[in-house]
């Protein structure tokens, strides 16, 4: 099959800025984009086939900042069928729409879910990449021919912003309930946790270490899409992590994730805390949901997601404090993190836990209302609405008696 460019590894680390854009579907300037992969039955496919639904590139106006052109709506659907496939594989498959993108040269990809962003760059239109078709019959190939069990794949991708509208709530649905299934396991109860490596083209000391209580950073890898992905693809960037000995309960430092931390950040790092963000924090690649960020007014943590729009409490907006907090580096009173890890009851335990929270976007405060309320601090919680700033900040705090600020909070001790 001929393309247009070429595809490989070496495209993995290469991003496309502004100033060589030509086109981007997804991503903050567009409310509806989703990327999904479904198990089918092999009779309810039909292999190789793509379908474009909607303008294609060459109907679409290119990315122009004057005239607010060159950003559109995506959702990307891969079906796929194999003997040895079931439901359990399709969080893994649909998370390498990430690395396949990537692996195309000229192309870019971030995120993931209903939060997917590419970009195609100007010297990739100029080579004649002028239809989503050709995306289409990429991902085919590579998936056939990196992941053996997939025996039969059609692949769909929608500009039509109706009818992604209409599929998006269904997508919602199925990321839900595979964030549902994971959410009663605890770290405790098994004895392997995952590693990915997915994004170290882009931060090459970054490793997520997944486990039940510690969705990956994308949040869209939880412990049982890391052991189906182990399993079906052991050769794959997502691989089994015997836990080892538990060093520390309470900071979650486990000898098996210190041991693949030290290997896989080539030396860089040797200790790992997956319960704070002190000391050994998690490291944060590029592709979080979320950045968990230290308050030292307040001695307490925020939390913002990348659809946040504007600054932050600290001033700050998402934007810049992930240029701050990427990169794969560990970085006290700074974590990448997928958002269902709020509802861990493990969520940075050894700094304070959920309790320790002092400002949060509105719609992060709502979506996750039960986690907080169980704790007490839903109504401590100022939000976008309530503070503008730490000044705001802290007078809030102190009205509303802030159980972290009030000393009511005791931080956990080793037995
Ligand atoms: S964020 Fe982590 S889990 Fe998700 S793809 Fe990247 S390395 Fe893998």
């Amino acid at each position: 099959m001929e393309f247009h460019v070429d595809i490989g590894p070496q495209y993995e680390g290469e991003a496309v800025r502004k100033e060589d854009l030509y086109m981007e579907f997804g991503g903050p300037k567009v409310q509806h984009k989703f990327e999904l992969a479904r198990v089918r039955e092999p009779d309810e496919i039909e292999h190789e086939k793509v379908e474009v639904v909607g303008p294609d590139i060459s109907d679409l106006a290119p990315y122009d900042d004057e005239k607010g052109t060159g950003s559109y709506p995506i959702g990307i659907l891969v079906e796929v069928a194999g003997a040895v496939l079931d439901k359990d594989a399709e969080g893994i498959i649909e998370r390498r729409v990430h690395m396949f993108t990537n692996m195309i040269e000229g192309w870019y990809h971030m995120n993931q879910r209903q939060d997917t962003w590419l970009r195609m760059n100007k010297d990739c239109a100029g080579k004649g990449f002028n239809s989503l078709r050709e995306l289409g019959e990429i991902y085919n190939l590579l998936y056939t021919s990196e992941m053996s069990i997939i025996e039969k794949i059609q692949t769909t991708i929608i500009t039509d912003e109706e009818k992604i509208k209409e599929l998006l709530p269904q997508a919602l649905d199925i990321y839900r309930a595979r964030d549902e299934r994971a959410r009663t396991l605890r770290d405790e109860d098994v004895d392997t946790f995952y590693g990915c490596v997915l994004c170290q083209s882009f931060a090459p000391t970054h490793i997520s270490i997944i486990t039940p209580d510690r969705i990956a950073n994308c949040g869209a890898i939880n412990w049982f899409d890391g052991r189906a992905a182990a399993k079906i693809d052991p050769e794959g960037p997502i691989f089994e992590m015997p836990k080892g000995d538990l060093i520390s309960a309470v900071k979650g430092e486990y000898s098996g994730a210190n041991q693949v931390e030290q290997v896989r950040s080539l030396g860089t790092y040797d200790r790992v805390y997956l319960y704070s963000a002190f000391e050994h924090p998690h490291t944060s690649c590029g592709c979080f949901e979320a950045i968990v960020f230290y308050i030292p007014e307040a001695d307490g943590f925020g939390v913002v997601h990348r659809d946040f729009q504007g600054p932050t409490v600290i001033g700050e907006p998402f934007s810049r404090m992930a240029g701050d907090t990427s990169g794969g580096k560990q970085i006290e009173g700074r974590l990448g993190t997928g958002l269902e890890q709020l509802r861990s009851p493990k969520f940075i335990q050894a700094d304070g836990g959920r309790k320790r929270i002092v400002w949060l976007p509105k719609e992060i405060k709502e979506r996750y209302k039960d986690a907080f309320e169980a704790d007490g601090v839903y109504d401590k919680i100022p939000t976008e609405q309530d503070v503008k700033n730490v000044d705001e900040l802290m007078e809030y705090l102190d009205k509303v008696a802030h159980p972290w600020l009030t000393g009511e909070v005791e931080l956990p001790e080793e037995n």
